[in-house]
Order: C-alpha cells, then sequence, then structure tokens
C-alpha cells in the first residue's frame, strides 16, 4: 500500500519526524463511511498530505525539529490543516525541517537530516526539506511547508518540484509556530501547477484569528490555468544576471525560461534590483533573529515542553534554554538580542527597518514596469550533506534571490526549469506583485 512504501522508502529519506500512519487509516475508513452515506465531498477529498512540523495537528507532536517540543503534544490545529480536513484531505504525516526553521538543508533538525530524493548524498534544502522531499519521493501529490526566507522555495527547487510562497497575509498563520512574524507565510509544494492551485484555494480561507490575513475575496486561482498565450503579459528579468556568480545551468535555465516567455508573446523588460540582491540577505539576517530571539522567548522550561530540573528559575532556564536549542537556533537568538539592545537598536535594527522600505519601493518600481519577474530561485544546486554545516554565512547565501521576496511581502513560486548534466532539478523563481499569484500561475502554465 502507499503507507507500506512511505515506510520502506523513510529508513533512507528521513521526510517525517512523525510518520501518522494509523492516523491515515483510521481517517480513510471514516471518509469512505461519509463517502457510502453519500455526504458532500470536499475538493481534497481522500489526498494525502504531509504537513512540516511546526505547523500543528490536534492532539498530534509539534516538535517543530525541536528536542525543545519534542513531546509537545498540541491542543488545537491550525487554520490550514482545519481548512485542509473541512476539504477531506488525510494528513499522512509531520514533516522533518530544521530546528523552529531557522536553515536551508535541514541538517540542523534534531531528528537527523532529511535527504535529497534525486540524490542522497545532498540535501533537499532546508528549511522545509522533509516537505519538499516528501513530494519529490512521492508520498504525497502535496504537502505543506512555511517560509520565511526561502524555505518553501529553495527546497522546492532542490527537489524539483512546485513549491509557492503566498502574498503575506493571503495564507492564515494561526496555528504556525512562529519564526520571524512579520515574514512568515505558510504555502504549497505539489507536482502538478493544478494541484499549487487547488490547495491554495483551500488555504487561503480567510481567518479572523490572524490579524494579518486578508479579508478580501480570493479569485478562482484553477481558472489562471487555462491559458496558451502571454500575449499583453509583460515578463522582467534581472538585468545582469548573465554576471551573477551563480551556477551555469541556472543561468541557462533562466534565458530558456525567458525565451519561452517571449514565444508565447509575453513582452520582456529589462528590471533592476540591486539594493535588494546587495542589501537583502543583511537586512533579513537583521530583522528575522530580531523577531525570533523576541518569539522563541516563550520556550522557557516552563510553560511549553523541554524543561530541566533546577534549583531556582534563571538556573531552569538557562539549563532548559541551553540543552534544549540547537546551535542555528543559539546563533539567532544571540544576533537577535544583540541587534535589539539599547545601544545598538538604532544602528541595526532601524537600519534594517529602512533598507526592507527600500527594498519594497524597488519591487514597486520593477512591478511598474513588468507582471511577473523571473529570477533564479538558487545561486547554486543542491549541495552535498556536510559542505555548508560549518559556514553560516555561506548557508545564508543559499537564500540570495528568495529572502527579498519576503522582506517585501511578495507572492513567489519555484518551479523546476530542466534537469542538470548531472541528473539534478534546476529551478527558477517567478516573482508576482502582492495578490498577484494569479499573474504567477498563468506564467507558470505556459512555462511548464
Ligand atoms: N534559510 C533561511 C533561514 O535560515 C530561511 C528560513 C525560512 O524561510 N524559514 O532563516
Amino acid at each position: 500500500t502507499a503507507l507500506e512504501y512511505i515506510e520502506v522508502n523513510e529508513r533512507n529519506l528521513n521526510a517525517l519526524i512523525t510518520p501518522l500512519y494509523e492516523e491515515a487509516r483510521s481517517r480513510s475508513w471514516m471518509l469512505d463511511a461519509a463517502l457510502a452515506r453519500g455526504e458532500e465531498l470536499g475538493s481534497l477529498f481522500g489526498v494525502p498530505v504531509v504537513v512540516k512540523d511546526n505547523i500543528t495537528v490536534d492532539g498530534v507532536r509539534t516538535t517543530c525539529g525541536s528536542r525543545m517540543l519534542e513531546n509537545w503534544i498540541s491542543p488545537y490545529s491550525a487554520h490550514v490543516v482545519e481548512c485542509l480536513e473541512r476539504a477531506g484531505a488525510v494528513i499522512i504525516g509531520k514533516a522533518n525541517m530544521d530546528e523552529f526553521a531557522m536553515g536551508s538543508s535541514t541538517e540542523f533538525s534534531a531528528f537527523g537530516p532529511a535527504l535529497n530524493p534525486w540524490d542522497l548524498s545532498r540535501v533537499p534544502g532546508g528549511s522545509s526539506g522533509g516537505s519538499a522531499a516528501s513530494v519529490a519521493a512521492g508520498y504525497a501529490p502535496i504537502a505543506l511547508g512555511s517560509d520565511t526566507g526561502g524555505s518553501i522555495r529553495q527546497p522546492a527547487a532542490f527537489c524539483g518540484v512546485y513549491g509557492l510562497k503566498p502574498t503575506y497575509g493571503l495564507v492564515s498563520r494561526f496555528g504556525l509556530i512562529a519564526f520571524a512574524s512579520s515574514l512568515d507565510q505558510i504555502g504549497p509544494f505539489a507536482r502538478s501547477l493544478k494541484d499549487v492551485a487547488a490547495i491554495l484555494q483551500v488555504i487561503s480561507e480567510p481567518d479572523a484569528r490572524d490579524a494579518t490575513c486578508a479579508r478580501k475575496e480570493r479569485p478562482n486561482y484553477a481558472e489562471f490555468l487555462n491559458v496558451t498565450s502571454l500575449e499583453g503579459f509583460k515578463v522582467g528579468y534581472l538585468a545582469g544576471y548573465e554576471s551573477l556568480e551563480i551556477d551555469d545551468e541556472i543561468k541557462r535555465a533562466i534565458s530558456q525560461t525567458i525565451e519561452i516567455c517571449q514565444e508565447s508573446g509575453a513582452e520582456i523588460v529589462e528590471v533592476d534590483l540591486p539594493i535588494s540582491t546587495r542589501y537583502g540577505l543583511p537586512c533579513y539576517y537583521t530583522i528575522a533573529p530580531a523577531e525570533a530571539s523576541s518569539n522563541l522567548a516563550r520556550f522557557d522550561g516552563v510553560q511549553y515542553g523541554f524543561s530541566v530540573a533546577a534549583d531556582d528559575l534563571k538556573e531552569l532556564y538557562l539549563k532548559s534554554r541551553g540543552s534544549g536549542f540547537g546551535p542555528e537556533v543559539k546563533r539567532r537568538i544571540l544576533i537577535g538580542t544583540f541587534v535589539l539592545g539599547s545601544s545598538r537598536y538604532d544602528a541595526y535594527y532601524l537600519q534594517a527597518q529602512k533598507v526592507r522600505q527600500l527594498i519594497i519601493r524597488e519591487f514597486n518600481a520593477a512591478f511598474s514596469k513588468a507582471d511577473v519577474l523571473i529570477t533564479p530561485a538558487t545561486p547554486t544546486l543542491p549541495f552535498k550533506r556536510g559542505e555548508k554545516l560549518t559556514d553560516p554565512v555561506k548557508a545564508y547565501m543559499a537564500d540570495l534571490f528568495t529572502i527579498p521576496v519576503n522582506l517585501a511581502g511578495l507572492p513567489a513560486l519555484s518551479m523546476r526549469a530542466s534537469m542538470s548534466q548531472s541528473g539534478l532539478p534546476v529551478g527558477v523563481q517567478l516573482i508576482g506583485k502582492k495578490f498577484g499569484e494569479g499573474d504567477i500561475l498563468k506564467a507558470a502554465s505556459v512555462i511548464e
């Protein structure tokens, strides 16, 4: 059966932290019974879905890839999980991830690394590496991940599947354990654009429990897929991408993608994003850790999860946080606390907020010329395990092209454009205007 297939493959891939085989079986029986009773069927009736382990499911443990929450059972489901279940989906497992979604390789999981199904000596990307690997390996046609600085799009590119980060505010964050609240968004992985559209429709239902979740009506996303021509549509590409320090096969994929758009009738324009490419990373690595240091303060050994016995409160905090968090999470908390310190706030945090505004303006200018932008998803093809483990800055570079999109709150999709000589997927990224998911789907369906 499908669940046995997963069980066998998990010995290698380690894409799941918590498989939910029993739960999935009993849920399928329940759905069968509903079917027999002639109940109305949802749009995802019986579809298996994998959910990243920082998204809560009622009664199931939600570890965030951390020792800190190893035994924490969530007493409630995330909004997106409620939506999936209403639509008839069957959640078959909680996906492996970098601890608290910090990382680009899933090697920072406290439950061991997940591997890339295309080549087991390589990483699947991160932090949603388990979700991407699950879809690439055929555990489920769709999975959910979260993207704060590229964590859906970078692993999607590394695993050769579709990965969409929606506009900030399109999908409710209720039940997503926060990393950096002004950047976090939940989004889907899938092997077809039709599935991307179908799951986006389901999870983007408005939700009053997340104050940043937009109330406006969502379009019918499937409608954007019925196009054959890009006549009257403007596609922008990054000026000078040929001379960027990125893999040659990625450059080639970009120029092929531009060509396809042109042949389909799109007008091709050049755009400049110098601030985003140059200052996006330092801006993100100031703002995201600042927000994380505050969000992660709740894991103190008292309220949630892991706790180490101690003689007094301070020692309890120190010991619990000292042994509950892994190295990357500690690094982020230290950076965040540093940039928020009263004597450094103006020079770092405030400055980064100003740069963020400039990045937003730069994208606005680009989108006055184009409907969709084509950029690399990542600077390199999937890298080897261990390759960037000891050099954090090298690892941070993996999100050079994805991070500015989060800072500007825009939607973006990464998709496979070709295969490399060595048999690895080569991805590209399509960026849209705010709430321009439809435009992205339209362009992608022509490129596909
Ligand atoms: N790799 C980036 C980081 O480590 C992005 C993570 C994410 O999007 N959750 O912060």
